[in-house]
């Protein structure tokens, strides 16, 4: 059986719901199929503030691909989109994110899940509930819990 996850994207330069649906439909022909995507948010940048704002979303994908081999494919597909990485928090072309892999925690130098920021961002919590508003930490946590710490944060859901 297929194993679920949920990935977070997010643009900031150039057409950048273009990008995102690109970026969608690179993830889906390499093996992390989409299952549901979340509405678009326009977000306040968090960490370095002086820099445009983001577009982002979450989707749901069905994968056989380990953990692993998914981030490898998130990285190729941020690679083949151009993303232009000169600094940490700076803009990017499209950064994609492995939020939750079924129920699994894992922590290697170079892949953690979930991902260590994600209670901490609005702009995943609120796409990730719009599309599994009983999503939980492999703990039990509950993330609509997590929503109450962030409501400072500015996500404006967009049309699309
Ligand atoms: P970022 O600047 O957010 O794109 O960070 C990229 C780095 O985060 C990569 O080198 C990944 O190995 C690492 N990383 C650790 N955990 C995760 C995760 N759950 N999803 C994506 N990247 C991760």
């Amino acid at each position: 059986m297929s194993a679920k996850a949920f990935l977070s994207l997010g643009s900031n330069l150039g057409d950048r719901k273009a990008t995102l649906l690109a970026a969608l439909d690179a993830l889906d022909r390499g093996g992390a199929r989409i299952i549901r995507r979340s509405s678009l948010y326009e977000t306040a940048p968090v960490g370095k503030i002086d820099q445009p704002r983001f577009l982002n979303l979450v989707v749901e994908v069905a994968t056989d691909l380990t953990p692993a081999d998914l981030l490898a494919l998130c990285q190729s597909v941020e690679r083949d989109l151009g993303r232009v990485r000169k600094e940490r928090w700076g803009p990017r072309t499209v950064d994609i994110d492995i939020l939750l892999y079924d129920r699994l925690a894992i922590q290697t130098p170079s892949l953690t899940i979930p991902h260590p920021e994600m209670t901490r961002r609005r702009f995943v919590l609120v796409p990730l509930l719009e599309i599994a508003p009983d999503a939980s930490l492999p703990d039990g946590r509950r993330l609509n819990a997590f929503l109450a710490d962030v409501a400072d944060q500015d996500v404006r859901r967009v049309e699309d």
